[in-house]
């Protein structure tokens, strides 16, 4: 157990007075949440915006609208991403389809994507993971000619853009998440946007069936902020990253998860988010921005688009084997860096999902799961500690290549999968 200044992986500070005015927000909730609504559609330029109370629980709404206009029954995703991803198709009562993924860009493979198609094919759901934007454009020219419905997930990717136009709009529907660990946060929220008046119109017969969240889970859930708000600062976040009953970090299959409308009060957290979504993105991307510029060209494994318009969450890092991978973890953990693996397992191997698809080899995904680890950068970063996370890689690099050049971070290479 670690005992001093430790890193969260993600961060995104919620201050004090933020939480106490969220108070008032469950007198004033309905007209926070009207207002929060307006500023969306203003900040992204879209017609319609749904708030609810998770990124998953958006996911589902989305899923159960579209089944609602076409027979398909098939989601196509990622092979490698967030484990809600298929828990909300399986809410949502359709199917899981596999597409692996590119390495290098952490986006679908697309020399397999148009073979993924089948003409049970409902929607394709294209995702920005850590931020760094899919080729939306490709995914768009694949679907639209096959009657293919795009859903971005852009819950790792509010702020971001791509070609000056907001990710989360350029599909058919997309979603951010208000989650722990997400660009801004209110504990737990999710945000739908479309431009499509036929889509929104499916949404809103949906969302029209949602309670709003129980009081006391509202009430529980500000503590939870509360919480977070005192320990995700460095000097304290080594005594939950202590406790394991937190459960800090971990990647959850879920059966099946509450969908509410998201709470006044949770709302009322999120004012004045303009700001500080802007200003933690302008940190993150500062950040690594920095990293790329330190680190090794060999260690830029993942193709890391450096672009004024990207929002990181993390910093991905494609290390050689899982044993390196492993073990960078391992060694920045025990000097509270906030190095992180991403999620464990490709989408195929989790155990839940046994049985549901029908296809398991996906070894670009696999390899992703057992290689990539992320580096924080997010605002409560510091010089210092990029200073030590830049000589944690490097002498990893140096230092394990010489007793186990197996062990090197380099860059990846195709014809080793
Ligand atoms: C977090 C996340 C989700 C789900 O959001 P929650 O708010 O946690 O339910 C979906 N997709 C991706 C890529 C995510 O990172």
């Amino acid at each position: 157990m670690r005992i001093g200044r430790t890193l969260p992986p993600t961060a995104s500070p919620i201050a004090t007075w933020q939480l106490l005015r969220a108070q008032t927000g469950m007198a004033l909730g309905q007209r926070h949440l009207q207002r929060l609504e307006a500023e969306l559609k203003d900040y992204f330029h879209v017609n319609h915006v749904f708030l609810i109370s998770s990124g998953k629980a958006a996911l589902a709404l989305i899923l159960t609208a579209l089944a609602s206009l076409s027979p398909r029954r098939q989601v196509l995703i990622p092979a490698y991403t967030c484990f809600s991803v298929p828990s909300a198709i399986v809410k949502a009562g359709l199917e899981i389809c596999l597409c692996d993924v590119d390495p290098e860009s952490l986006d679908f493979d697309f020399g397999l994507l148009e073979r993924s198609i089948t003409q049970d094919t409902l929607c394709a759901i294209p995702t920005h993971l850590l931020g760094l934007p899919s080729d939306i454009d490709r995914v768009k020219t694949i679907c639209e000619q096959r009657g293919v419905f795009v859903v971005e997930d852009a819950a790792q990717a509010m702020g971001g853009r791509h070609n000056g136009s907001f990710l989360g709009t350029l599909g058919d529907v997309g979603f951010f998440s208000l989650g722990r660990g997400k660009n801004i946060t209110c504990g737990s929220g999710g945000v739908i946007l479309t431009n499509s008046d036929h889509i929104a119109t499916r949404i809103q017969a949906e969302y029209a069936k949602l309670k709003s969240e129980p009081r006391f889970s509202v009430t529980m859930g500000l503590l939870g902020i509360l919480a977070m708000c005192l320990f995700m600062d460095p000097r304290l976040y080594w005594i939950p990253a202590s406790l394991p009953i937190l459960r800090l970090g971990e990647t959850n299959f879920y059966n099946d998860f509450p969908m509410h409308r998201l709470s006044g009060a949770r709302a009322s957290v999120l004012l004045g988010w303009r700001e500080r979504l802007e200003k933690f993105n302008a940190a993150r991307r500062l950040i690594a921005r920095e990293l790329v510029r330190r680190l090794p060209s060999g260690n830029q494994m993942v193709r890391f688009p450096g672009g004024a318009q990207v929002a990181p969450l993390r910093m991905p890092l494609l290390m050689a084997s899982k044993r390196a991978k492993d073990e960078l973890c391992v060694r920045g953990r025990a000097a509270g860096l906030g190095t992180s693996p991403l999620y464990p397992t490709a989408i195929s191997a989790i155990p839940e999902l046994r049985g549901r698809l029908t296809r398991t080899d996906f070894p670009a995904a696999a390899l992703v799961a057992d290689c990539l680890v992320t580096l924080p950068v997010h605002p409560l970063v510091r010089g210092k500690d990029l200073d030590a996370l830049c000589a944690l890689v490097n002498a990893f690099e140096v230092g394990s290549s010489q007793e186990n050049p197996e062990s090197a971070a380099r860059p990846f290479s195709r014809t080793g999968v």
